[in-house]
């Protein structure tokens, strides 16, 4: 793509203008008044204040109604290499001393509340996945790629695409969700080092002049090969597998960790149920934790054969193979609806977002509850339940509400054992970018 040489110019509404100064980094297209032409994707667009004067620069995405998702406000600054690599090295450095090398699986970059609006970046092992919600990014991922391994001396970069970006990303760019942008194919030797790019845009000679500020090294090969066409890593010393090439979010809920952390403290002696587990997180925390057993449950076959996989990596811990570990591949609501015995001492609840639009909040909170009705009937005495919501719609009062009328519907005395958000790797600096809320509860 030739870049035209004159940047953007935008001139926007006053409201949009006070948004804008305030921090939040997102232009909708109606709230431009002014246009010096018509934009390209990915290009950077300057928008001026109704004085005339500079006030933000931003990637610009003329098939979104998110039209400029901006990267400076105030004082302007070149966008250049030098520019990205403070940019990153910042996220970098927001991230120092939270993890240590048994946890090789973790977020460097959270999109808006990281700066880098509308990109995610994970790194799992030496495997960093990049995941792109605008298609604005396309263009600057052969300045990024080298920028991000060699920062971080990682060994392969994935670009995983949103939904609604893949057919641009495809037609335009020759680009698609899991493609390997840098590094080996995930069920060779992670230690060579190829590009495997077919459209020749991605240089595998990185220029040597980045920082390599980085927290730890990748031990790439003392965790030997991945059981499947996943990557393995480490997250609080326990091994996992991610699918980073076709799996949800980035292959792993790795914003789960804490509240994972949490239940492991909870778990001692208690019969656990997972429900949602997707690839088992909870469970093998649980298990370390020294619960006697526990029950995965997920609509999705995929998932429990990935659970299984994670418990067996995790076997040489003597609790994890003392646990008894189960599968169960059914719809939750319909499964907990016929479990009304008390039978768990710790249920954990994870449903995949239940309100994708505004529409859908109230219906939402009323599932929420539902679910944890079932769930606290489940319980035994002194049984713990772990409600946990990513509904961007639904706010953090709301769903705790929720959860609190069930448990006071449930006729039983309850006490609250405490209530999380997001965790530090997974920064929500915007409303919007909040989603993640966990409420834990005795009964
Ligand atoms: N707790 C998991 C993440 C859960 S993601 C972790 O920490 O890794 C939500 C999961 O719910 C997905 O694995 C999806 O397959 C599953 N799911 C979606 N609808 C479901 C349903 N009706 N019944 C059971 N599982 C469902």
């Amino acid at each position: 793509m030739t870049s035209p040489a004159a940047p953007l110019h935008l001139r926007i509404t006053p409201t949009a203008e006070w948004k804008l100064r305030s921090g939040h980094p997102w232009l909708y297209g109606d709230s431009i008044l002014d246009q010096d032409r018509d934009g390209q994707v990915g290009e950077l667009a300057v928008i001026y204040d109704r004085h005339n004067n500079f006030l933000a620069v931003g990637l610009f995405d003329p098939d979104s109604p998110l039209r400029v998702r901006v990267l400076v406000v105030g004082k302007p600054q070149p966008i250049n290499e030098a520019w990205w690599r403070a940019h990153f090295n910042a996220a970098i450095q927001r991230r120092d001393g939270l993890f240590d090398a048994q946890t090789t699986g973790y977020r460097l970059l959270n999109g808006e509340s990281d700066g880098w609006p509308g990109l995610v970046l994970d790194r799992y092992d030496s495997t960093l996945v990049v995941k792109l919600y605008t298609a604005a990014w396309i263009p600057r991922l052969a300045e990024l790629t080298p920028l991000f391994l060699t920062v971080t001396n990682g060994q392969r970069l994935v670009l995983r695409l949103s939904r609604n970006i893949q057919p641009l990303a495809r037609k335009q760019f020759q680009l698609s969700d899991g493609q390997i942008l840098h590094g080996p194919p995930i069920t060779s030797s992670q230690t060579s080092s190829q590009t495997l790019s077919n459209s020749g845009t991605f240089s595998t000679k990185f220029p040597t002049k980045f920082a390599t500020k980085f927290p730890t090294k990748f031990p790439t090969k003392a965790l030997g090969p991945p059981l499947t066409d996943s990557v393995i890593f480490l997250e609080t010393g326990l091994r996992f597998e991610a699918d980073v090439l076709r799996g949800q979010k980035t292959g792993f809920f790795l914003d789960q960790r804490e509240n994972r952390r949490l239940v492991q403290s909870l778990s001692r002696g208690r019969r656990v149920l997972n429900a949602f587990s997707f690839s088992g997180g909870f469970s093998v925390y649980a298990a370390r934790g020294g619960a006697l057993a526990t029950i995965d449950l997920d609509i999705s076959a995929h998932a429990l054969e990935s659970a299984k996989r994670n418990f067996a990596l995790n076997r040489a811990d003597q609790a994890v193979s003392n646990c008894q570990h189960e599968t169960v591949q059914a719809d939750a609501f319909e499964w907990l609806k016929e479990r009304i015995r008390p039978e768990f001492d710790l249920v954990i609840l994870d449903p995949p977002s239940l309100a994708k639009r505004e529409a859908e909040r109230s219906r939402a909170i009323q599932a929420y509850g539902q679910l944890a009705r079932q769930a606290i009937a489940c319980l035994r005495r002194g049984g713990i339940l772990a409600a946990s919501s990513c509904s961007a719609h639904v706010s953090t009062p709301e769903f705790f509400e929720a959860i609190r009328q069930a448990a006071q519907k449930s006729g039983r005395s309850s006490e609250e054992l405490q209530t999380t958000g997001h965790p530090p790797d997974h920064p929500a600096a915007i409303p919007e970018a909040k989603y993640l809320k966990c409420i834990f509860m005795r009964f």
